[in-house]
């Protein structure tokens, strides 16, 4: 090994590049892209269906858990649990690691359909290896950015909601949805609070304060609109609901 080689290792050893998780059940691409992962220095975890990488992640009777993971590599044709399905489920449950998808599909449609269901890149096969590693790169440095830098403003979650208190703003699955000042404010106390019960009256009370002119009314229509933003069907609504005779309630 000359000095120079020598130097990488020890470089990647020092800054440990990171584990990969490759999602993939064909056995020549997954050997193909750990092998390769493996030679720039990053550490490798390998599952060839979806249930065995849920439980590389953290599933029960695993020692591994998802701070072990620092990105993940996931084919979409999987046997069992497709690609997307693991996606999305990935991030209800709240896994932030970086995810890469592989997949034969290529079309417009499909990149789309995997950046909304929380994919934070995509790579059509077939892809030269090169392209592959240096994205990965990007995609733990970004990451790691976002780590090491400024203590990130706390966003608070729930199910396909995110709700970002400082910079006033709303996502529903990753994409940001316009909230009107009072809508927000909503929002924030129900999130910030999941469950609870929130009378009309407390409504008004932290959200319009003195200023309020109107009445109880008010608040059922902010509720509606703010339904209509979030909601698959805002007349059988899932996350906030109705609670007959003592207001709403988020979840
Ligand atoms: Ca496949």
């Amino acid at each position: 090994m000359s000095s120079l080689e020598l130097t990488q290792v020890q470089h990647s050893l020092r800054v440990g590049l990171g584990r990969v998780l490759v999602v993939e059940d064909e056995d020549l691409i997954r050997d193909t892209v750990s092998l390769a992962l493996a030679e720039e220095g990053f550490d490798i975890l390998i599952a060839d269906n979806s249930l065995t990488a849920l439980e590389l992640l953290g599933g029960h009777g695993s020692q591994a858990s998802s701070t072990d993971v620092s990105l993940v590599i996931l084919d979409l044709m999987l046997p069992g649990m497709n690609g997307l399905d693991l996606c999305r489920l990935l991030r209800h449950r709240g896994l932030d690691v970086p995810i890469l998808i592989l997949s034969a599909k290529g079309t417009e449609t499909d990149r789309v359909v995997g950046l909304e269901v929380g994919a934070d890149d995509y790579l059509a096969k077939p892809f030269g290896m090169r392209e592959l590693i240096a994205r990965c790169r990007a995609l733990l440095r970004r990451s790691r950015g976002r780590a090491v830098g400024l203590p990130e403003d706390p966003v608070l979650r729930f199910g396909d909601i995110a709700l970002n208190p400082k910079e006033c703003r709303v996502f529903l699955r990753g994409q940001e949805v316009n909230f009107s000042p009072k809508e927000f404010r909503i929002l924030e106390l129900f999130i910030g609070q999941p469950r609870r019960v929130w009378s009309r009256d407390q409504i008004i009370d932290r959200v319009w304060g003195h200023d309020f002119m109107g009445d109880n009314k008010t608040v059922d229509v902010h509720i509606r609109w703010i339904r209509e933003k979030l909601e698959d069907d805002p007349s059988n609504p899932q996350y906030l609901r109705t609670v007959r005779g003592f207001g709403y309630r988020l979840g």
